[in-house]
């Protein structure tokens, strides 16, 4: 069977892709053998997210845990080298800033839309691409198929992109491991940043479990086994889960370098990559799901434009890869143990400061004016503009 479009990934920007391209009217056929399933994810989806697909994934499809607020524990080094004995912070978020959901329901309301759209769903692995003047082909573990395109949507290991371009170098990768406990759950996310690893450990409250874990650039010398270690320290230490059964995960994010983003490889020749495979994910909070959206739905508008791919790439720039490289520029100064005392006593005192992690959480605050609103209060802002000088 010869598709317009063949989309390998049924993960948020393949199901995405396939229900704007199906409403399009495209024969589009997409492959994954996955579903129903996990993915290693804190599962945050912000309201920019939603507001991307709130026409075709009912807000009531699929089970999510409003998430009323952020703590930000006061148990770390910075904090304490700062403040002596201290408390958490506590960041009121707006309702539709964050909700929580597992990937199991959240891409499986994705993957119905697509249905529904017209799009065909193949449970198949697609075990080789090739790409010739005529067509890409697809072998796959139920066959061989053929499209006019084909759309790599197969995240952080993706085959397609290894086929076409090459695949993420370990600088380009972090490493993110924990735990799902199951039988815990909450309203807030929990959060603990850490200059070492440069990061944030996360409690993320699923309907009927937590997602907790931690990440470290691949290259940092700190492996899975290391950072799941970390992160069943900290469980005992925050009091995040108590009584819960610990479930093990880990799963790489692309992490790019500011650098990385002047020369993503998008499309070409009959063949697109979108979100994990395209290595759009914020470096620093690692929202990963909003870019996955985003440029599958870019791709599609794109799709047989008089201008080609041309559309895509720059809508990929305008409203993703320019932001994620100042985030990447951001992020040494950032996790810097110096600025995160001052930032977690600030979250404790301004709210001012609580306003801007707020919107930060929420995807609301970028980061070219990100500098501008620290620096207008106090000591964060003197700090900042000391680290980004
Ligand atoms: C631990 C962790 C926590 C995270 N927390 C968050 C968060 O809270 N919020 C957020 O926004 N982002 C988060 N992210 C990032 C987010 O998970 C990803 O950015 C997002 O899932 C990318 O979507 P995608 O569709 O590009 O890829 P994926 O979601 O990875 O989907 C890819 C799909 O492709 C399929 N596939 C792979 N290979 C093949 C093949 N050969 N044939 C057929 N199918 C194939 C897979 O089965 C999968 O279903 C986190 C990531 C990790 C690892």
């Amino acid at each position: 069977m010869h598709d317009d479009v063949a989309i390998v990934g049924a993960g948020p920007a393949g199901a995405w892709a396939a229900v704007a391209l199906a409403r399009q009217g495209a024969r589009v056929s997409i492959f994954d053998p996955s579903h129903p399933r996990e993915k290693a994810c804190g599962g945050g989806v912000t309201g920019r997210a939603l507001a991307l697909v709130g026409d075709a994934v009912a807000a009531d499809s699929f089970a999510r845990t409003i998430v009323r607020s952020a703590r930000f524990v006061a148990a770390g080094r910075q904090w304490r080298a700062v403040n002596g004995s201290a408390t958490d912070a506590t960041v009121p978020l707006e309702d539709g800033a964050l909700i929580v959901t597992s990937r199991a329901a959240f891409d499986a309301a994705l993957v119905d839309a697509a249905v529904r759209a017209g799009a065909r769903f193949v449970r198949a692995r697609v075990v080789d691409v090739t790409i010739d003047a005529r067509s890409a082909a697809l072998e796959t573990t139920a066959g061989r198929f053929t499209a006019d395109v084909v759309v790599g949507a197969d995240g952080a290991n993706s085959l397609v992109r290894r086929r076409v371009a090459s695949p993420f170098r370990r600088d380009q990768l972090s490493i993110a491991a924990g735990f799902y406990a199951h039988g815990a759950t909450s309203r807030e996310i929990v959060i603990e940043l850490t200059g070492d690893p440069p990061g944030y450990i996360w409690s993320f409250p699923r309907p009927d479990h937590l997602a907790i874990g931690i990440c470290a650039q691949a290259d940092a010398g700190i492996g899975a086994a290391a950072l799941r270690a970390r992160t069943r320290t900290w469980i005992d230490r925050a009091g995040v889960a108590p009584g819960a059964a610990l479930a093990p995960y880990s799963w790489p994010i692309p992490s790019l370098a500011a650098r990385d983003y002047e020369t993503l490889p998008l499309a070409g020749a009959r063949w697109a990559l979108a979100g994990d495979a395209a290595g759009l994910v914020d470096p620093i909070t690692r929202e990963g799901i909003f870019f996955a959206l985003l440029s599958a739905g870019a791709l599609a508008d794109a799709l047989g434009h008089e201008r080609g791919w041309t559309p895509y790439v720059e809508r990929v720039r305008d409203e993703a890869a320019t932001e994620l490289a100042r985030a990447a520029r951001l992020k040494a100064g950032f996790f810097r143990p110096a600025f995160l005392g001052l930032l977690l006593r600030a979250l404790d005192e301004s709210a001012a400061v609580r306003g801007v992690m707020a919107d930060l959480i929420a995807g609301r605050q970028g980061y070219a004016t990100l500098k501008w609103r620290l620096v207008k209060t106090l000591e964060v802002g003197l700090a900042w503009r000391a680290l980004t000088a």
